[in-house]
């Protein structure tokens, strides 16, 4: 056995699909391929192992890695019976990254590897080919270059184009022999110019080159920005993979291509991708020549003329369907796959777990659920519930007019408007400026990953349905067009134009555009956007999460339109409506302002006077729409100085109506001011200071409470003290609401169910929670708060120091968007266990921003909170993520 060395082909497979870390993703599954009896040219892994130990060592090769690679060869060359840089009977190879994810970043793959002035002869011979042996020695050259000497790319493509120019052809299959040696050539004249080198002619020299750049790509800066983007750690290393060469470009019984076992846009159960005949590799996504549909179905949807693979090749298009079938049956899920056909015989590149879009997951889910190929409960893990927010956004209004400028390809599902930028920099300077962009290429490459990741939508001239930029949005959730062959896009002059009966139309940075992903339309200006559809798939796997969880999911709503969209994404009740929103309305807050700036009790109780009503009715939507279900109001918690007036007209305005002097309302502003308000005077501090105000807000939930009871359902109110640290707070704010329950209960001649609890956003309230507990019915962990008092990090602050927080990994994620478990939970954790030692009946829920973060959620289940709250959007994030921590913790 070897100990960096893995083989796979030929009967043999060192390792197999568990071995992903070890031997990459592309690595392990070539390994399992073989070892199922699939037809895998053969050849050998170098680990991630070895890719650490390179950076450890200096960026050099141990000698026992060479002695590995050598009986690697060796096991290719024995299953091929051609020898690496045999001139007359030559082994050609691939030299291909792998890191555990698959990563866009990384190297590009190396074809041809092996060929020099002497084996491409013997390659011509042995082929009895001469156009294809000098074809594959250009493209070596070429490809060689461009990734492992990093030379300018351009020159070369130059080359090829002035070659197919000067002959009058316009695809690279119609140049001959001849050309392409004249090429190979040049491109050797091109090498030497930049490179002050000649293109190496030792074979071994090639691949040690080659397996140098793999693991140098690992610390490149796109690689490197695709880490940060998603979490991967540096300390993984990448695998390189040597594998013997299969020829895609052997003549028209020879074609190479990639497909998905299922719809990776719709998730619909149908073979999907396409190929070329007569081409290698990164032809297909290369966007060089129009690829064509695998399915007859898929060519006749799309109303092409070229043949499907069914159609052209229906004897190996059949072996394909058989083997997609025994991948998806072995693997247990969508899998994406790469096979070149040399000379009829099909041979399998990769295979993978499809990338697909939120929409698709959930079809696949539930539809191999339905098939039995995978258990419900396999189902609910497999959705990432983060992703379900794609499907939760709006699509364009059908009858909403559209200017419909070009079509692309409809690459990636959603709709999107924005403003055009042209490269990715802009984008993301843009979008941090808090503008809506929509991204506008030519083609993407992983250059450009970031600014994909800052805009809305995704728009591309070339490129097909797998294309990087189709790829990478649909990983990513944004809606991508591709292939939208009738722009003319200039990065340079930051234009685009769109070709018009009667000229050509511009769109310049700037002008608003608007793209829809499941058709391919490319509009004009903003479309208005209507609200997605919530049954289907989507309703059948979000009763599979509601059978299984055990939190209840509640929502964050404060008002009666939020909590009716919420109940609609199936919230279980209020678990935070603040009621000082509800101040800011413009007819209310000259009597906010009034009440606030009255200097005696009397004063005060006037204009409370004046708000009753109005909260009252706020309340009376709001239990209306959670007919039944428990709803958890929080009396006021800002500190005053927000609501007060900054224009002399406002002051005016207040002056008149409380009929005082504007001058002594300044002098009581000022009064007000403070230094640290956040810690100041607000939550229960007002209502411990001026109890009339909670005792106002306390009447009007219980005035509305009946008056909605005596319609219908009775909803159950839950009142809720913000930023209570010690139980003497809570006590004496619960005789004040429950004092205005009785009066309202006595002036109704109506009894109902009601609680008083407290929220805990205070380390203090966490650690007396057994305290605490003795006057409170229910806990409801403010975690925005708990953040911001433990960390004594201000959140609106934070943003200048936390991104180097995250990077340097002092924490793992942002603490106002995750839960810090180890120091916020802690403390969650001891007041749950205390609170319940005092209350073992205590209600427990959250209601900060974390109630709709998975991770998060999967920690209240742990410490086993009775509910999670959401804002609405997230409530089925919440519902999907509470069953997988159900399930999880099972
Ligand atoms: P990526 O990770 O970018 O997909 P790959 O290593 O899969 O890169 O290589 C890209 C393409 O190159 C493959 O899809 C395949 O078409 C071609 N290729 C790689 N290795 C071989 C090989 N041994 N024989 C023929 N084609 C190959
Ligand atoms: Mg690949
Ligand atoms: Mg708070």
């Amino acid at each position: 056995m070897m100990t960096y060395v893995f083989r796979f082909g030929g009967g043999i497979s060192d390792g197999s699909a568990g071995d992903r870390n070890m031997l990459g993703g592309k690595g392990a599954n070539l390994a399992e391929m073989a070892s199922i009896g699939l037809p895998v040219p053969p050849g050998f892994t170098i680990s991630t192992a070895m890719c650490i130990r390179y950076y450890e060592e200096g960026e050099r090769f141990p000698d026992e890695l060479r002695q590995e690679v050598a009986d690697g060869l060796a096991h290719i060359e024995q299953v091929t019976g051609h020898r690496f840089g045999d001139a007359a009977n030559p082994l050609l190879v691939s030299v291909r990254s792998g890191a555990r994810v698959s990563m866009p970043g990384m190297m590009d793959t190396v074809l041809n590897l092996g060929l020099n002035d002497a084996t491409v002869e013997g390659l011509a011979k042995a082929a009895g080919d001469e156009r294809f042996a000098w074809d594959s020695y250009r493209r070596f050259i070429q490809m060689y270059a461009d990734v492992v000497l990093e030379l300018d790319h351009g020159a070369f493509e130059e080359a090829l184009e002035v070659a197919k120019e000067d002959k009058g052809l316009t695809l690279d299959t119609e140049l001959d022999a001849a050309d392409l040696k004249a090429l190979v050539d040049e491109y050797k004249g091109l090498v030497r110019a930049q490179w002050g080198k000649d293109f190496p002619q030792d074979v071994h020299d090639q691949l040690w080159g080659a397996v140098g750049a793999v693991f140098g790509s690992w610390q490149s800066e796109r690689a490197k920005v695709y880490r940060r983007l998603n979490d991967i750690p540096g300390s993984w290393g990448t695998a390189v993979n040597v594998q013997a060469m299969v020829f895609g470009n052997m003549g028209d019984t020879s074609a190479t291509g990639v497909a998905f076992t299922r719809d990776p846009a719709k998730g619909e159960n149908a073979y999907y991708g396409e190929f070329l005949i007569n081409a290698q590799g990164e032809d297909v996504v290369a966007g060089i020549r129009t690829p064509q549909y695998l399915t007859r179905k898929a060519r006749e949807e799309a109303g092409a003329r070229a043949a499907s693979m069914e159609e052209a090749m229906p004897e190996v298009y059949g072996q394909l369907a058989d083997v997609f079938h025994t991948l998806e049956t072995h693997y247990r899920d969508m899998q994406d796959i790469e096979f070149t056909v040399e000379k009829t015989k099909l041979w399998m590149l990769q295979t993978r777990s499809g990338k697909r879009t939120a929409k698709a997951a959930l079809k696949i889910a539930v539809d191999m659920a339905n098939e039995g190929l995978i258990t419900r409960e396999e189902a609910i893990a497999r959705i990432d519930a983060a992703s379900l927010d794609q499907l939760l956004h709006p699509t364009l209004d059908p009858d909403a007019a559209r200017d419909v400028i070009a079509k692309g390809l409809p690459a990636s599902p959603g709709a999107a408007s924005g403003q055009a930028v042209f490269d990715a920099d802009t984008a993301e300077r843009w979008a941090a400026d808090g503008k809506a962009v929509i991204l506008v290429r030519t083609e993407t490459s992983p250059e450009d990953i970031h600014g994909m990741h800052a805009a809305r939508g995704v728009l591309t001239a070339r490129g097909g349905m797998t294309s990087h930029a189709a790829v990478v949005a649909r990983g990513m959730g944004r809606p991508c067009v591709s292939g939208a062959g009738s722009l003319a896009i200039s990065a340079k002059d930051k234009v685009m134009r769109v070709p018009t009966t009667s000229g050509s139309r511009e769109v310049r940075e700037g002008d608003t555009l608007t793209i829809d992903g499941a058709t391919g339309e490319v509009m004009a200006g903003e479309v208005p956007t209507v609200q997605p559809e919530l049954s289907g798939d989507f309703g059948v796997l979000m009763g599979w999460a509601d059978a299984t969880r055990r939190m209840k999911v509640r929502t964050n709503a404060d008002t009666p339109a939020d909590a009716k969209t919420a109940r609609e994404f199936g919230a279980e009740g209020i678990g935070l409506c603040r009621t000082e929103h509800m101040f800011f309305d413009a007819e209310r807050i000259t009597a906010v302002r009034q009440m606030i700036l009255a200097h005696d009790t009397e004063g005060r109780q006037v204009a409370l006077d004046r708000l009753l009503p109005a909260q009252r009715s706020d309340f009376v939507g709001i239990f209306e729409a959670m007919a039944g279900l428990p709803v958890t109001i929080r009396l006021l918690d800002p500190p005053l100085h927000e609501f007060l007036p900054h224009e002399e007209a406002e002051f005016a305005e207040v002056a008149k109506a409380s009929g005082v002097d504007p001058e002594q309302l300044k002098r009581r502003a000022a009064e007000l001011h403070e230094f640290n308000p956040m810690l100041g005077h607000r939550g229960v501090r007002l209502g411990v200071t001026y109890p009339e105000i909670y005792a106002m807000q306390a009447r009007a939930i219980f005035e509305a409470a009946c008056e909605v009871a005596a319609r219908g359902e009775a909803p159950v109110p839950e009142v809720m003290i913000p930023l209570v640290g010690t139980r003497r707070e809570l006590e004496l704010m619960k005789a004040v609401v429950d004092q205005a329950a009785k009066h309202v209960f006595a002036e109704r001649g109506r009894t109902l169910e009601y609680l008083v609890g407290t929220m805990i956003e205070l380390p203090r309230a966490a650690l007396r929670a057994g305290d605490i507990a003795a006057a409170a019915a229910f806990f409801s962990f403010g975690t925005n708060d708990l953040t911001q008092t433990t960390l004594g990090v201000s959140r609106d602050d934070a943003g200048r120091f936390l991104g180097a927080y995250v990077e340097q990994g002092i924490y793992a994620k942002d603490p106002f968007v995750s839960l810090d478990v180890e120091g916020v939970g802690e403390l969650v954790r001891i007041a749950a266990e205390r609170g319940r030692a005092t209350r073992p009946a205590i209600k427990l829920g959250i209601c900060g921003e974390h109630g709709g973060d998975p991770a998060s959620i999967a920690f209240c289940e742990e410490v086993g909170l009775d509910y999670v709250s959401a804002s609405p959007y997230r409530v089925p994030i919440a519902r999907l993520a509470a069953a997988q921590a159900a399930l999880k913790k099972s």
